[in-house]
């Protein structure tokens, strides 16, 4: 059975950029709703005692499971954002290693930062929206739904939530604003790097 972690930082670690009223929904009720009915959903099955990873790849793409993987990989990629994430006061930078492949991949860590607000904008509904490591290369990739790049053989590095509830309380229709918002000061690049 799946616990909700506890998060890294206080409620109101990230504001103003996301406010402790949209964390306390979005950790509290959605993700805690997530993981409670991902434990209806195995509770009894084969499912069980696997890794959320496991489960994942067992019904990515399986129709009869497929409320087992929305529910279990939305778990999976809210526990990455919340990791994804620093405080406000804490800022972080990019490793030497890491913005070498930032320049490698995407030419400099500016044009980085438009491709995935390109991404962001670009992903119609609900979705997310990843820095993974493919081989050498570093890529953007947006995902629709509950969807990840663990089913695509990506590792992922970095998560942004694009979903209307990360967002909705405090920038309303404004994704762009809130996606510009958590890369300029909130991203955890000693994340990202313990995942490379
Ligand atoms: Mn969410």
């Amino acid at each position: 059975m799946f616990t909700l972690p506890s998060l890294p930082f206080i409620s109101n670690a990230l504001e103003p950029h996301i406010s402790a009223r949209t964390l306390e929904f979005h950790y509290g009720k959605h993700h805690q709703t997530y993981i409670d009915n991902l434990n209806k959903l195995i509770v009894g099955t084969a499912l069980e005692n696997e890794s959320l990873e496991n489960i994942i790849a067992q019904t990515t793409g399986v129709n009869e499971q497929a409320a087992i993987f929305n529910n279990a990989a939305q778990v999976y990629n809210h526990n990455f954002f919340w990791l994804s994430l620093q405080p406000v006061n804490t800022p972080s930078v990019p490793s030497e290693q890491l913005l070498t492949l930032i320049n490698t991949s995407f030419g400099s860590l500016d044009n980085f930062y438009s491709e995935f607000k390109n991404a962001a904008s670009g992903q119609f509904g609900s979705g997310w929206v990843w820095l993974v490591k493919d081989g050498e290369t570093l890529k953007i990739m947006k995902t629709t739904n509950a969807d990840n790049p663990l089913t695509h053989n990506l590792k992922p590095l970095l998560t942004i939530d694009v979903w209307e509830h990360a967002y909705y309380l405090d920038y309303q229709n404004r994704r762009v604003d809130f996606v510009t918002a958590v890369l300029a000061n909130l991203l955890n690049w000693e994340f990202a790097q313990t995942n490379l």
